[in-house]
């Protein structure tokens, strides 16, 4: 990471974990634990449903709650979606985008860029997902497949967009699998969405923006992984639903020594 130019992000995906009630109980939890002075971003991406209990437990906290998916549509018949405006409404300041679990469902990179568009109109932070399967890492194909996937999600989004925009490099193999990239492999892969990002939006957006790593992150590794120049936090799934892992990966972030 690299305090100075860009801000640390740690962010919490619990998919589709916990009922409103467990979430309540572990935001009290948290906070009762949670690192006190001054430290890195923080969000969890929680559940639709749990957003309300989980926003009005951070009120009065740094803590951001984040949803794990917006619609693109301002409005309409579009059955069981949610609009980037009602999660703002809500009380949300992030949004995850492009979940590899969601593309795996269907979501293709034009949905994505129209949800980034989207999200970014109604003032929400996009923590936009990218990465590559086993089969691509294996073929080689890792670069070409992340740079297309970054320019598409990019797309047609303006200087003064950009800046707010967080970018998260999940590889799939490594998802929910226990199977982490070595610092060194998640290093190269978040160096080149850097270099993407400057060849588009120029150097100073590109050492502005924050890119982050996902895929079986947890209180162990997170430190060597966050040690690497170009990533900037990390996006965590399995590790973010209980307190005490979830809290030891915000202080491997907050250690002065990276
Ligand atoms: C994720 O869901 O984005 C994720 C990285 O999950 P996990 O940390 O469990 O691999």
């Amino acid at each position: 990471m690299n305090r100075k130019y860009r801000k640390t992000v740690i962010a919490g995906n619990w998919k589709m974990n916990k009922t409103p009630s467990e979430t309540k109980a572990f935001m009290t939890e948290f906070k009762a634990i949670m690192p006190k002075g001054r430290w890195c971003d923080v969000a969890l991406c929680v559940p639709a449903v749990c957003i309300p209990a989980a926003v009005k437990a951070m009120r009065e906290t740094r803590i951001g709650i984040g949803a794990q998916n917006c619609n693109a549509n301002a409005a309409g018949a579009y059955t069981g979606e949610i609009a980037a405006n009602m999660l703002v409404d809500a009380g949300c300041k992030y949004v995850i985008i492009g979940h590899s679990e969601r593309r795996a469902a269907g979501e293709t990179d034009a949905d994505v860029n129209a949800k980034v568009h989207a999200a970014l109109e109604n003032g929400l932070i996009p923590i936009v997902c990218v990465g590559e399967s086993l089969a691509q890492r294996e073929t080689g194909i890792t670069t070409e497949w992340v740079t297309l996937q970054i320019k598409s999600a990019l797309d047609g989004i303006g200087e003064d967009q950009i800046r707010r925009i967080i970018i998260a490099y999940e590889p799939i193999w490594a998802i929910g699998t226990g199977k982490t990239a070595t610092p060194e492999q998640a290093e190269e892969v978040c160096e080149n969405i850097r270099t993407v990002v400057r060849k588009l939006f120029g150097a100073k957006i590109a050492r502005a923006i924050s890119v982050l790593y996902g895929g079986s992150m947890n209180e162990k590794n997170a430190y060597d992984l966050l040690a690497q120049p170009d990533i900037d936090g990390g996006l965590i799934g399995g590790a973010s639903l209980v307190p005490e892992k979830f809290v030891k990966i915000i202080e491997a972030a907050n250690q002065p020594t990276i």
